[in-house]
């Protein structure tokens, strides 16, 4: 008997499933998940690997986040769809995707020009009309549309992210992945309404570190 290749439905089909079994159960994002092609952001190169939950490369030496991370990221935002969400490391532009089906608006930042130019093609072509780009340094935020209801930081920060912080509204949720070396620690940060935090760690993540300034290469 031949293989016939399996198509693109029973690979998404059987992702679903491996995310669920690994905690993502929000039904809400793991519909959104399910309704964003994965392999419009990977590269020719990795298409094949699209549906597979593991983090791939980018161009600039960055990478597409796996997609067990995406979900539990966006599971632990608790996204209402009133809300604004900031997204710090727009990379391929896949994350920002799947917030923009559960938020109200997206803002989302890179210091690469050419993700970010990659990532508006691609937010065009899925017709995402409420994401909202900027090439520049995501540590400092986008304090001219601040506060926000959310904020998901996609870049390891080498520790906490204060200056982000100081955007959230009091109620609000940031989720960031923190730590200096190869593995850190997945952070979620929730407003007690009057200024302070009540901190949750979520476990280890691996991210590329969250830079200072913009890229000068392209
Ligand atoms: N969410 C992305 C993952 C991107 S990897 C995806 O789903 O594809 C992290 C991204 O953060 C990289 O593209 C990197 O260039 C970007 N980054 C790192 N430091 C940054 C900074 N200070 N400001 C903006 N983007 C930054």
């Amino acid at each position: 008997m031949t293989d016939v290749p399996e198509t693109s439905q029973t690979r998404m089909a059987r992702l679903i499933l491996a995310l669920r079994s690994q905690g993502v159960t929000d039904p809400r994002v793991l519909e959104a998940i399910e309704r964003t092609p994965r392999e419009l952001f990977t590269p020719d190169l990795f298409k094949e690997r699209a549906f597979e939950d593991s983090a791939l490369p980018i161009a600039c030496g960055q990478t597409i986040s796996q997609p067990f991370i995406v979900g539990l990221m966006t599971q632990a935002l608790t996204l209402g769809p009133r809300d604004r969400v900031l997204e710090i490391g727009t990379g391929s532009g896949y994350q920002t995707a799947i917030l923009s089906r559960l938020a109200r608006l997206v803002y989302t930042v890179e210091r690469y020009r050419t993700l970010m130019k990659e990532a508006e093609e691609r937010f065009k072509t899925l017709n995402l009309v409420n994401v909202i780009t900027r090439f520049g340094d995501g540590g400092e935020g986008w304090a001219e549309q601040a506060p926000f209801d959310r904020i998901l930081v996609t870049a390891a920060a080498p520790e906490e992210p204060k200056k982000l912080l100081t955007q959230l509204k009091p109620n609000g949720v940031l989720v960031a992945p923190i730590g200096k070396g190869p593995v850190q620690s997945l952070r979620r940060y929730a407003g007690d309404g009057q200024g302070g935090f009540k901190v949750e760690l979520l476990g280890d993540v691996r991210f590329v570190p969250l830079l200072d300034g913009v890229a000068r290469e392209l």
